[in-house]
Parts: structure tokens; C-alpha cells; sequence
């Protein structure tokens, strides 16, 4: 057991100090956050020095943009000091400060038409070039009317003295805006872009403009006694933030603390800088007064924000940004807070270190957007900081007290595992799973990285099929979690790369948060199939990897999903769906050339609508196959053809289907394709070759974001079929990508076939020809599924057979019993009962089975299912085998399991109270009415031990809302601990002990583990 769960005895409640204790001198005395190193390289690297000296567009997002300080040196301090409006003016993203409301309030004379122009920050605003305007994107017309800088605070149609512009009873807060802007695109940018300028430089007036700007920075610092009123949000509350908002505020005082430890050595001697303090803040008399004032009006007040909880960024920065200011300080002294603060919250308050592997499932993901799980990265860079704050300290700290963080499994497999994994083409593109990337299609094909062998992340849910070398890379990708923040509704979705470039773009960031839930986090925006037009599934749940059978020319997988709640006390009555899963194929033809069959499969409801849509711009979309011709729907959208484009309908119902229009349908006679041509320099098109079976119609339509409908319009596919109640729909697509006309896949059609597909699917067979052959797909809906056809036949889920020159060359049966072509016979024998694990060892990661296994020297690299019979199978990778002497099996793991860590604090029937300062982002079991609902629940099935032999308890759940990024922003809920079984309290203190730090492992003595199948011919 690693000592990180183990270190720490005695009370975990931290006293936080109350009000600062102020420093009588500046405690910095040496760069701390820097190296001699660093800054050499910072010195010699053209990227700083362009960036620092040049600057960049500066976006209005804190700590982001970057000043150009070549220019800017040439200001005088005063200009820096007028150029952001005091604190006492309030800050907002939008001028109507209303930035969730839809319509926004926009404009004074366009309105929320600017919104068009840019869904998120429209306004042209330059505080350098037009000082205290707000131009508008349309008209080009200025706001406020008056000279606010001039001391002006009425002149004009449209005033803002800085509460705001009254304008027929609606206020516009002009100033508000602008004081934003002032410091996240001025200030801060200069704050940077100065300090690294002096870095690269060693030139003292850029150390000197920087002190200027963190002086003034300072000046302006809402704080936790005199300044309450300056937070971002007013009163100094919870989650208030500081000049920022509670997010960005982190960001800005990392890049304060970055220039502060920059420039500190070249502010001795620098009398111009006292002079010019002193005018303005009478205190300071000498250079140690400025940097006191700067430690104890911006550090120090930015330490206390977070340990108040007035700034809590997303998870891993704020830790990221207390590590940098509990660095940047090296205090141990006596003024408050103090570094022993920064490392106490760190490790006992909202930082949370002692268990920061809760922050990340086994396979090192997180459970947010591709994008957003990179904050977490700030807690391997804290890592880092940690070891410096210790190497710095001049006293030695306490090792057990304040651990390496990197202990932590989970947090190692961020780097190593998640990272790499969620990354397509070798590297070059981000497989986009919830609130990242957009629709557009690339021009040109991108620089392929090294490749990757195929592989799955259990935890994330996310499985990729890789082949292909070079820029010939392609990756198919089917999503199978649920996430927790920045999720979309997207299950078993399915993602393409390869021409160098994502060829099925997900929907994207959401272009405006007004319209998110009625677009982008929508269903039926995404790659699966909606069922009965219901848009609430169960978004959370991770789903199930079925199988998995990755290498070779021909490479499968399938996963499950529960995509709806039903009879649960969170979700009553969504439709009725027994069986949710997707079956996808790559499959290659030559280094070059390839093809991918995709099988969505779905029983249950009345209405199965599969959404495909193009990326964007699109030359062409062709549809071929079609009996008959498409027939356009007169007016509406897809919610009907009276439904109006944007229109609520319904009563309640707005979502996507009324942001799409120009709507045609016809009957599938056969195999439809749809090919979509891009305006791109190779000519590159997307083909689907849909197969239907069963009555299956083709609905088509065009759409884009609502918040620009006539920008990025998308072409959209919907094969869809309708029916009686417990609707069975097998979606059969095969899809390929090519530059220009010539095409790998030269024809494809459905072979007849005899059988019992069993699950109510019909049996299927699809013949695909090409250059070299003819590769023959055959399709069942289990593994006891039967069918047969000319010349051959399948017992099982999936059979290729392959002919070159008409003659078998490769076949490969995945989970079934036998395939045969010909003379050619392959047989399996069934699978066997799952083996059962009988003991574990963690430190080991390994566990030893008793049951039937395959011949363990062919089980390194293999997957293992483990049913811990909790809400869902999960997956892991054995990484050694060995037949044991009483003929059980041991295998060691990929992963110890490990998915949740806790303490005992006190002890009720079958329920272990959890501690106070625990964060369980994975927790998600809530009680209704008396009655358990289990579904947003990652721990269900887990074991709980805490290192002592015999302690393995079964865990029912853990209650907890179900997403805690935020920690307490969103009420955490409990965080206690139900145990399957009711061992009554006093038995569970004496068996767990107050006070004792726990774990919860996926997997444990008693679970079952059961094996992919497969086997594989070629002459
Ligand atoms: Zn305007």
C-alpha cells in the first residue's frame, strides 16, 4: 500500500488563520520559481523573445495574452497606472452582465446581434489604442459617451460614471466591461510580457515597467478586510473571485508570481520606482516598501482568496497557483498567510493532496472534456513545485506530513497513459470528447506523429483502433464513458481520422453557452442513435468494453451502454431500452488503403434515429441509392413541418431538431451512400455506405450552430426507423475517406444469408470488394448467433473471411465458436465459465484465479473482463501471467484499481462516514424517497480495504453529486460510504478504526474475470 493512503494519523480539520498578520519586511529575498537555468534558456529561446517583446493579439481570457513590451517600454509609469480603471468599478464578461441569459442584451443600438459577429466576447476593445471605449462589432459606434478618464462622468445619449448606463430602465455596464478588459488584455498581458522581457533581455526597464504594473496590480487587489467590495463579484462571498472571476483569478496570480520572482533582482537600486510609488501610495519609502506592499497586497491576499474559497479555479489549478505563491514566497516566518499555509491547504484543505488519485480513475483520465482533464496537468507540474517548495525550505519538512504526490498510480498514468492515448494521428489531433474542438474540417492534411498501437482507456471510456504508418495513420474511436463536467450526451460515439485530419468532427465546443443544451450537448448532435427522440440519457454512466480484439489487418471492438434511465428514481421513465451497443471494424486492405464497418445496435422504443453529420465548409454532399429521389419537406425543421426554425415546441421541448432544416427523406432501397466533398487542396471526401436493414428510411438536413445558423453549416444524415414498442434496429455503415475520385472500396453489397442472429437481429453478411479481392463480413447479434450463406458460415459476433484472387488468404472469428469457408474451418470451443479471483496484492497489482484461463504465455498484453457485479464490466490489461503449482492462474494487472481513497470518521449500520476534506468526484449514489439510485456511481462494486488482512468490504456506493470539480461550489454532498452489506457499526469501528484512511479498489477477491476471443487464420 503506497504510504500516501497510510501517512497520515490524527485530526485532518485544518484552523485556517483568520486575517493576515503583515509583514515589517519583504520575506523574498531570491528567485525561488526560476532557475539560473531557466532564465538562460528563457534568454536564449526565440519564442520569448518574440512573444515577450512582440506580443500577441492578447485574447480577453487572464494570464493568457501577452503584451508587446518593446513597444510598451517606451510609456511612461503614469500611462500604466491610468490605464486600468480602479476596482472600485465593478468587472463583467458581457455588458449587460448577463452572459447565461439568452437573448444577451448586446448592444444599446444592434442588440444581440453582435453575438452573431462573436458568440463570446464581440466588442472591439483596445486599451492601448482606444483608451475607455467600447466599440461596437457592427455599427463601429463607441460606448460610454462620456470622457470617464477626462473625470467626465455624464456627456452624451449613453453616460457610465461606472455603475452603469441607465437606458429605458436597462442598465448597460460599460465601465464594468472595460475595467475587465483593462486588466485581463492591459495589465496582466504587461505583467508578463515585461518580466520575460527583462529575462530574456536582462534590460532593467522592463523590470521596472514590470514593477509598476504588479504595484498598480496590487494597489487595485480586493482582499479579505478592507477591500471586500473589490472582488470580482462584489462582498468578498464564496467563489467572488478577485479582479477576475473565481476561475481566471488563479491564472492571473500564477503570472504575477512568475514576473515578481523574474524581475526581483533588478529591483534594488531602482529609486525612479520609489519615487514614482511614493506618489502614488504615500507608505513607501524605499525599494523593500514596494515589494512589501506587493507581497502584502497581492500575494498574501491571493494565498488567503483560495484558502477562503474566493478564487477556486478548475481542479489542479488552484493547487498548481498555491504551490507557485507558497514557492514564490519560501515564508516560514511569521506574517500570514504563510508557505506552511499554502502546503497545509494543499494537503488538508481544498487542495486535497493526501488524496489526489480521487481526482483520477485508473487509467490516469479525469472526468472531463478532452480539453478541460488538462487542468489537470496542473497537479503533475504542483508535483513538481512541491519538491522545489521542500528543496527551498529553510527548515526541512515533514515528509509523512507533506508526501510526494506522484505516488499516486493514478496521477503517474496522466502523463504516461491518458494523454498519449486520447491523442489521434500519431499526435497531431485530440480525439474531442465533450466541451473541445469545433466542426471544421481541416484544408490540409496535418503532420502525422509516430504510431500508436491500438488501445482503450477503461476508465475514460474511450477504445481507438490504430493502423497505418506516416501520414497513411488512421484511428477510429468509439467512446463508451460518461462524463462529468464539460460532457455532452454522446454515447457509443464514434470518432474517424486519417487524410491527416479528424474526418468526423465531433459538434465542438459549444459556440455560445446560451444555446449548448439545445446544440452541442444534444443527443442527436453527435455520431449514435436517439431513441424515441428522448434527450436525457443517463450522461454519466460508463459503459461497457464488450470486446476487444485489437492488431492485424482486421481489428475489432464493441461496447455497451445504458443510454437511458429508466425505473430509477433519478429518471423514471425514459424509454424502455434492454440492448444499446455498437460493433466497429477497421479493417485494412493494404498499408494504404482501408475501410471501417460500424454496427450500432439498439432494441427497445418506438423511434431509432441514427445522426451523422459532415464537418464544415462542404463543396458537395451526394446521395446515391435511394429508391426513388429524395422528397424535401415542405418548410419546418426536423421537429416537424410546422415546427418553425428555433422554435420551442411541444410545450417544452427545444433542442436540435428545430435547428434543422431543409429536410428530405427517402426509402433505402439498398445500399445508400452519402458522399461528402470538401473544398480542400487533396480533394478530400467522407463516404458512408449505409445498409439497411429492415425498412429503413434517410432523412437529411443542413444546420449549423444557432448562434450563427448561416456560418459552418453542417450536413446531416439521419437513418432512421420507426415501429411497435421493443423496436430492434441493427444501423449497418461502411465507411471510407479518400482523396479525389479514386476510392479503396470498389463495391459492397448485403450476400443473403440463413440463421438466427439471436437478440431478434438478423443474421448479416456483407461482401466488400477491392483492387485485391473481396473480404466477406459476416454479423451476428451474440456469440451463440448463427448464420450461413454460400460457402460459408459464422457461430458467433463477428467473422471476417478474406479471398485474394479467389482464393481464402485470412479469416479471423471474434467471440463465437466457429467460421467457415469452404474447406477452411475455424473452430473455438465456447467460452468458459469466468474464473473467480481468490486473493490480490495491491503493492503487486496482481491477483491469482481459480478457473479455467487460456494458456498464460499468451496472456501478456491481453484484455481481462472483471464483473465486480457493480453497474458495469470493467477492463484491464495483463502484463504478466504464470501458471501457478495447485493450477490456479496468477496475472499481474496494468493498474492496482485503485479508484477512490477516504477516512473514517465515524461509523453507522453498513455506512462508513466519510472524511470532511475528501473530494469522490466519482461518487454519484443519491437516496430518493427511501429508495437507492445507483447510476451516476463509479464505486459501486468496488472493494473498500485499508490495508488490514481481512478488511475487504463490498461497496454499494458512495453518495455524492455526481461531478465535484469544483468542490464546494457544487454542493459535494456527503461523500459516506454504503457498504453492500449492513455490518452494524460498532463491528465496522472495530474493524476500520476511527480515523483510518481507506481505499476503494475496482476490483477484488470474489469478482469474475472472463477473457476475449478470438482466433485468427492466414494462408
Ligand atoms: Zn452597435
Amino acid at each position: 500500500m503506497p504510504r500516501l493512503m497510510a501517512a497520515i494519523a490524527g485530526s485532518v480539520l485544518l484552523v485556517l488563520p483568520l486575517a493576515y498578520a503583515r509583514g515589517d519586511a519583504p520575506v523574498k529575498t531570491e528567485q525561488t520559481l526560476h532557475s539560473p537555468e531557466q532564465i538562460k534558456a528563457f534568454a536564449e529561446s526565440d519564442h520569448w523573445q518574440s512573444l515577450s517583446l512582440k506580443g500577441d493579439k492578447r485574447p480577453f481570457t487572464a494570464a493568457v495574452g501577452w503584451a508587446p513590451a518593446e513597444d510598451w517600454v517606451g510609456k511612461s509609469d503614469e500611462w500604466i497606472w491610468q490605464s486600468m480603471p480602479s476596482t472600485t468599478i465593478g468587472r463583467t464578461v458581457t455588458v449587460g452582465d448577463d452572459p447565461f441569459r439568452v437573448p444577451k442584451l448586446g448592444c444599446p443600438v444592434h442588440g444581440p446581434e453582435i453575438y452573431g459577429v462573436e458568440a463570446y466576447y464581440p466588442w472591439v476593445v483596445d486599451c492601448d489604442k482606444l483608451p475607455y471605449k467600447l466599440k461596437c462589432p457592427i455599427g463601429g459606434e463607441t460606448y460610454p459617451s462620456n470622457d470617464f478618464a477626462a473625470g467626465d462622468f455624464t456627456s452624451g445619449d449613453y453616460p457610465d460614471d461606472g455603475s452603469g448606463c441607465l437606458k429605458d430602465g436597462t442598465p448597460y455596464y460599460f465601465m464594468r466591461l472595460y475595467t475587465h478588459y483593462a486588466y485581463n488584455t492591459l495589465l496582466q498581458p504587461a505583467i508578463k510580457s515585461f518580466g520575460r522581457a527583462y529575462s530574456v533581455t536582462g534590460d532593467k526597464r522592463y523590470a521596472h515597467k514590470a514593477a509598476v504594473c504588479l504595484l498598480k496590480e496590487a494597489y487595485e487587489y480586493p482582499n479579505a478586510d478592507d477591500r471586500k467590495d473589490r472582488t470580482y463579484i462584489s462582498g468578498y462571498e464564496h467563489g467572488s473571485g478577485m479582479i477576475t472571476d473565481v476561475v481566471w483569478s488563479a491564472g492571473a496570480l500564477v503570472a504575477s508570481a512568475t514576473s515578481y520572482d523574474e524581475i526581483l533582482p533588478a529591483l534594488d537600486g531602482d529609486q525612479e520606482l520609489v519615487d514614482f510609488a511614493r506618489q502614488q501610495i504615500p507608505e513607501i519609502t524605499s525599494i523593500d516598501d514596494v515589494k512589501l506592499y506587493i507581497e502584502d497586497h497581492l500575494f498574501r491576499p491571493g494565498i488567503q482568496a483560495i484558502l477562503d474559497g474566493r478564487i477556486l479555479p478548475n481542479v489542479g489549478w488552484g493547487e498548481e497557483c498555491m504551490e507557485s505563491l507558497g514557492l514564490l514566497l519560501s515564508d516560514y516566518g511569521e506574517a500570514r498567510p504563510n508557505t506552511v499555509d499554502c502546503l497545509e491547504w494543499l494537503y488538508y484543505g481544498g487542495g486535497r493532496l493526501t488524496t489526489i488519485g480521487n481526482q483520477f480513475y485508473k487509467d490516469g483520465s479525469s472526468y472531463e472534456s478532452t480539453s478541460y482533464n488538462d487542468a489537470r496537468g496542473g497537479y503533475i507540474r504542483a508535483a513538481d513545485l512541491i519538491a522545489r517548495i521542500r528543496q527551498a525550505a529553510p527548515v526541512e519538512l515533514d515528509a509523512e506530513r507533506y508526501p510526494d504526490i506522484m505516488q499516486s498510480e493514478n496521477v503517474q498514468r496522466f502523463t504516461d497513459t491518458y494523454k498519449p492515448a486520447t491523442k489521434a494521428l500519431g499526435g497531431a489531433r485530440t480525439i474531442c470528447v465533450g466541451d473541445v474542438g469545433s466542426t471544421g474540417f481541416a484544408s490540409r492534411p496535418g503532420r502525422c506523429g509516430a504510431p500508436r498501437p491500438s488501445e482503450y482507456l477503461d476508465g475514460f471510456g474511450l477504445a481507438v483502433l490504430r493502423s497505418g504508418e506516416g501520414q497513411e495513420l488512421r484511428d477510429v474511436t468509439l467512446f463508451y464513458g460518461g462524463l462529468r463536467g464539460h460532457a455532452h450526451y454522446d454515447p457509443l460515439m464514434l470518432g474517424l481520422f486519417g487524410l491527416g485530419r479528424d474526418l468526423l468532427p465531433n459538434i465542438g465546443y459549444p459556440q455560445s453557452w446560451s444555446f449548448a443544451h439545445a446544440w452541442e450537448w444534444s443527443l442527436a448532435t453527435h455520431n449514435t442513435v436517439v431513441v424515441d427522440r428522448v434527450e436525457h440519457p443517463c450522461s454519466t454512466v460508463i459503459g461497457d468494453l464488450t470486446v476487444w480484439s485489437p492488431g492485424g489487418a482486421c481489428q475489432v471492438v464493441e461496447a455497451a451502454k445504458r443510454p437511458y434511465r429508466k425505473h430509477e428514481p433519478r429518471g423514471e421513465d425514459g424509454p424502455d431500452v434492454s440492448d444499446y451497443r455498437r460493433l466497429v471494424a477497421l479493417i485494412d486492405i493494404s498499408p494504404t488503403d482501408w475501410y471501417v464497418v460500424d454496427v450500432f445496435r439498439a432494441t427497445g422504443g418506438q423511434d431509432h434515429l441514427q445522426s451523422w453529420h459532415s464537418g464544415s465548409p462542404v463543396d458537395e454532399a451526394r446521395i446515391r441509392g435511394i429508391d426513388g429521389e429524395m422528397v424535401q419537406q415542405d418548410g419546418g425543421t426536423l421537429a416537424g413541418a410546422d415546427v418553425e426554425y428555433g422554435t420551442h415546441y411541444d410545450d417544452d421541448r427545444w433542442d436540435p431538431y428545430a435547428y434543422l432544416h431543409s429536410v428530405s427523406r427517402g426509402k433505402m432501397a439498398g445500399v445508400t451512400t452519402s458522399e461528402v466533398v470538401y473544398p480542400t487542396d487533396d480533394s478530400a471526401r467522407v463516404v458512408h455506405h449505409f445498409i439497411p436493414i429492415g425498412d429503413t428510411e434517410l432523412v437529411t438536413a443542413k444546420g449549423g450552430a444557432p448562434v450563427a445558423p448561416d456560418k459552418g453549416v453542417l450536413e446531416w444524415m439521419f437513418p432512421h426507423r420507426s415501429g411497435a414498442d421493443g423496436l430492434v434496429s441493427q444501423f449497418v455503415t461502411v465507411l471510407e475517406a479518400h482523396a479525389g475520385e479514386e476510392t479503396d472500396v470498389l463495391g459492397i453489397q448485403r450476400l443473403p444469408v440463413s440463421g438466427d442472429g439471436a437478440g431478434g437481429y438478423e443474421p448479416i453478411a456483407i461482401e466488400i470488394t477491392h483492387a485485391d479481392g473481396r473480404d466477406i463480413i459476416l454479423l451476428g447479434g451474440d456469440e451463440e448467433a448463427t448464420l450461413t450463406g454460400d460457402g460459408f458460415s459464422l457461430t458467433g459476433k463477428f467473422g471476417l473471411i478474406r479471398e485474394r484472387d479467389g482464393v481464402a488468404s485470412e479469416m479471423k472469428l471474434v467471440a463465437g465458436t466457429s467460421l467457415s469457408h469452404g474447406d477452411n474451418h475455424l473452430e473455438m470451443p465456447a467460452a468458459p465459465e469466468p474464473c473467480r479471483i481468490v486473493s490480490v496484492d495491491r503493492d503487486a497489482r496482481s491477483v491469482v484465479l481459480e478457473g479455467e484461463t487460456p494458456d498464460p504465455a499468451e496472456l501478456a498484453g491481453k484484455r481481462v473482463i472483471i464483473d465486480n457485479h457493480g453497474e458495469r464490466l470493467v477492463s484491464y490489461t495483463v502484463t504478466e501471467a504464470e501458471r501457478l503449482d495447485d493450477g490456479r492462474t496468477r496475472l499481474v494487472l496494468d493498474s492496482q484499481g485503485a479508484i477512490g481513497n477516504g477516512i473514517a470518521v465515524g461509523f453507522e449500520d453498513g455506512i462508513i462516514t466519510n472524511g470532511p476534506e475528501v473530494n469522490m468526484p466519482f461518487a454519484g449514489l443519491c437516496e430518493i424517497d427511501g429508495r437507492l439510485d445507483y447510476s451516476d456511481c463509479f464505486y459501486r462494486g468496488g472493494h473498500l480495504e485499508t490495508g488490514e488482512p481481512g478488511v475487504d468490504l463490498k461497496v454499494r456506493g458512495v453518495i455524492g453529486f455526481p461531478y465535484q470539480a469544483w468542490g464546494a461550489l457544487h454542493d459535494a454532498g456527503t461523500n459516506h460510504v454504503h457498504l453492500a452489506e449492513k455490518i452494524d457499526a460498532a463491528r465496522l469501528e472495530t474493524m476500520i478504526g476511527d480515523q483510518t484512511r481507506w481505499t476503494i479498489y475496482e476490483y477484488g477477491v470474489g469478482d469474475e474475470v472472463s477473457f476475449d476471443r478470438e482466433i485468427v487464420w492466414r494462408a
